[in-house]
């Protein structure tokens, strides 16, 4: 059976680098008729965030990616946030330590800075391991005298993984393929914590295995400790699951990972939902209220790190849990392009329906005071939708069908406006006032003839007569916009141009 995790921390808010590990994880579980699990890694509690476990929950579903196990749904290894599952870990840390895979450290911080300042004056790391655990202050320099005197006196102690020695460690990712790495370089690892929290490892592989997860996707800042984890598996004699290490998300210029500084300076979003940090109150950018669809921003993500090995780019979402799989993830990092993310907008905008467009559109013509059926909104949405990358443009590229202009163009009043124009406008009002089926074909018909007839440019006609009723050079099919406007209306602003 197929079941995957998304394991946040609920430190702030999800980047989209964690959406997009959730939608992998999703795509992945749905591909293989499997199960995806949200579980909350809050056993840090220093880092801890209020409110960033709902802010997860909220993006996931806004991403329309629903987990199928998780905090308050189908909790059938359950509890699913790691702070209620506390009292769990100790007994595997212990095990640990009778086994002899793992042992007591009693080392103060202060003597942990000591050792890494001194190291540091040679020019060297301090690594607690092989080398030197022998000699540090924990239970396998000191008597087990020594070690329950201690406990007893209530000194601070943390739980140590004890690496194994002079291995080549031999794992598979299933992106990256072997990886081989030298046991002796590996630190010993906290599993246990002095405040009685397990640390993010051994939580995370006890949870794993008691939760029966088949595949862990996640970020390559993971990467490095993927042996820990092999060899905790290994120690609990539990068999591991299959790892997949998704590549970084770059910045769109220059080089590392996309950050959330990357967003706030160059002002695309970088989270789903808009954030609020509580300490400075400072809002960072989301791509729901920026405006984007949420098929859009998740397409957009599928691509980052993932191809489906031809040249399609829009993919529903139901079509991605057909074609995705952990073979097309590339091995190289992921250069995240604000532009591409426009244009999947754009383009998911055009699949929309003009009623469901119309339907976010309403509420922007009610704040600028325009009262308007639906269907004549509808029919404004159905002419100028081609032309929007976000609902929030259709203002800008519609105003004019609702309000008169209140000015002109300068520049286009400038080449459009010549001698002759005034007496020509006053022509073609007197012309539209004779038509009488006010539709956009039959005015069009009627003006044209006409316009042939005086044996003038259509130019000489068309644009100032565009800026007459738009007041620029812009806007669709400009009898389109007549009959909407009315015979009326457009003998107003045609009047209103000549003076
Ligand atoms: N809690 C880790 C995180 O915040 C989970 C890493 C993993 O998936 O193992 O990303």
């Amino acid at each position: 059976d197929v079941r995957v995790r998304f394991a946040p921390s609920p430190t702030g808010p999800l980047h989209i680098g964690g959406v997009r590990t959730a939608l992998f994880n999703y795509l992945f579980a749905k591909k293989y008729n499997g199960t995806f699990v949200l579980r909350i890694e809050d056993t840090d509690q220093t880092r801890y965030v209020e409110n960033a476990e709902q802010y997860i929950i909220d993006a996931l579903e806004w991403s329309n990616i629903p987990f199928d196990e998780g905090p308050n749904k189908n909790e059938k290894f359950g509890p699913y946030r790691q702070s209620e599952r506390k009292d769990l870990y100790k007994q595997y840390a212990d095990q640990l330590l009778k086994d002899n895979w793992a042992y007591v450290a009693f080392d103060t911080s202060e003597e942990l800075d000591f050792h890494r300042k001194n190291h540091e004056e040679k020019g060297k790391t301090f690594i607690y391991n092989w080398h030197n655990r022998e000699k540090l202050n924990n239970s396998l320099s000191l008597s087990s005298e020594e070690v329950q005197a201690k406990i007893e006196a209530g000194d601070k102690y943390v739980i140590r993984f004890k690496t194994p020695q002079d291995e080549i460690l031999v794992m598979n990712d299933e992106i990256r393929g072997e990886i081989k790495i030298d046991t002796n370089v590996l630190d010993d690892k906290v599993l246990f914590k002095s405040d009685g929290m397990p640390t993010y490892h051994l939580a995370n592989i006890v949870d794993d295995h008691l939760m029966e997860i088949s595949h862990v996707i996640r970020g390559e800042e993971w990467l490095p400790s993927m042996a820990l984890h092999i060899l905790l598996y290994r120690a609990f004699d539990w068999s591991a699951p299959k790892f997949a290490h998704l590549p970084l998300i770059l910045k769109p210029v220059g080089k590392g990972k996309l950050s959330k500084r990357d967003g706030d300076k160059l002002g695309f979003p970088v989270f789903p939902l808009e954030y609020t940090n509580e300490k400075t109150g400072d809002v960072s950018r989301g791509y729901k209220e920026d405006g984007y669809f949420a098929d859009a921003f998740i397409n957009m993500l599928a691509l980052l790190g993932w191809n489906p090995g031809t040249e399609q780019e829009i993919f529903s979402l139901e079509e991605l849990t057909q074609v995705f799989d952990l073979d097309r993830v590339s091995k190289s990092g992921a250069k995240f392009s604000p532009d591409k993310t426009k244009w999947f907008n754009q383009q998911y905008l055009q699949t929309k329906t003009d009623a469901e467009l119309t339907d976010l559109f309403l509420p922007i013509l009610e704040e600028k005071g325009i009262s308007v059926a639906k269907n004549n909104a509808e029919k404004v949405v159905s002419l100028i939708k081609e032309r929007a990358t976000f609902v929030s443009d259709f203002w800008d590229l519609s105003n004019f069908f609702f309000e008169t202009p209140t000015e002109y163009d300068a520049k286009a009043s400038k080449k459009s406006w010549k001698e002759g124009t005034a007496e020509l406008m006053q022509e073609l009002s007197e012309v539209i006032e004779g038509v009488s089926e006010f539709s956009s074909v039959n005015i069009e018909t009627i003006v044209k003839e006409w316009i042939t007839s005086k044996e003038i440019g259509f130019g000489k006609v068309m644009q100032p007569l565009r800026l007459s009723l738009v007041g620029a050079m812009k806007g669709p099919h400009l009898y389109d916009i007549i009959e909407f406007i009315g015979k009326q209306e457009t003998i107003n602003r045609i009047k209103t141009s000549i003076e």
